[in-house]
């Protein structure tokens, strides 16, 4: 259960962010769209809360297969912060390529705006999605479960920070961590922001794999996705993707091509309306 416990007692911080951020830059904030974000937020984290009731059983019965012992220690907690922002790293790249975890990770692109409540805009899919199988070669080295889902928790809780436009670059910390000027870029659908820093704390992962792009000042955000989902509906910003993902399977001829839909490059369900 800590990865809940974690982010709700954060939540005093969260909500102090987004109060500031609200008064003082009013004209990022569009409340239909806020509300939505919050609407969102507890629907993931109560689906979050049933999945963990399997998961960490499911983790605990993995655990036993473990290559090694790894003891607590500031080296080993360090070193699963390093591998679970490695490992988010790839599942953030695989939730824009492969149409199945983008279903999911939509929903936290299908909003024009970007401010600290942007960081709630979440799926309840994401357990079902699969979030979870980028964490099991954790398990299997031997981290326990609590710590993973621990170190999940911490990451999570960080980016929550990088989702804003009033902070601008930050320094030497650009160089080594993810940032609000990284991850507008990654929220942007500019041409060649697209599809870019994909890091959650560490933005090393970028620089290393090839998916950097460096905010430029003359080349301002636009936020979403292509086609834009124009709702602020919880239910609507949930489903579209599944629904449109499941039609376009069911309507593609012969196994192959249904395999391409469900985990080839994601097409735009607001396009093809
Ligand atoms: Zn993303
Ligand atoms: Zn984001």
């Amino acid at each position: 259960m800590s990865i809940e416990i974690i982010l709700l007692a954060l939540s005093p911080i969260f909500v102090i962010f987004v109060s500031y951020e609200f008064i003082k830059f009013r004209r990022v904030y569009d409340i239909k769209d806020s509300l939505a974000n919050t609407a969102l937020a507890l629907m993931h984290q109560a689906a979050d809360a049933i999945a963990l009731l399997v998961l960490m059983p499911f983790f605990y019965w993995l655990y036993d297969f473990r290559l090694f012992e790894v003891e607590l220690s500031i080296i080993s907690v360090f070193g699963a912060f390093l591998l679970q922002d490695f490992l988010y790293y790839w599942f953030h790249k695989a939730s824009h390529h492969i149409h199945w975890l983008w279903a999911a990770h939509v929903v936290h692109h299908s909003s024009t705006k970007m401010n600290f409540s942007t960081a709630f805009r979440q799926s309840l899919m994401y357990p079902l999605a699969g979030m979870w199988v980028f964490w099991m070669p954790m398990i299997l080295i031997g981290f326990d479960p609590v710590t993973v889902f621990t170190v999940v928790a911490l990451n999570l809780a960080y980016q929550f920070f990088v989702h804003t436009q009033i902070v601008n670059k930050l320094g030497w910390f650009e160089k080594v961590f993810n940032t609000p000027s990284h991850h507008r870029v990654h929220h942007a659908i500019n041409e060649g922001y697209l599809d870019k820093n994909f890091a959650g704390v560490l933005i090393i992962w970028d620089k290393m794999f090839g998916t950097y792009a460096e905010e430029e000042a003359d080349k301002t955000c636009k936020y979403g996705i292509i086609g834009q989902l124009n709702s602020n509906n919880p239910i609507t910003i949930t489903f579209h993707q599944w629904h449109y993902l499941i039609k376009t399977m069911f309507t593609a001829k012969g196994i192959k091509l249904k395999l391409k839909v469900l985990f080839g490059y994601p097409t735009s369900s607001v396009k093809h309306k």
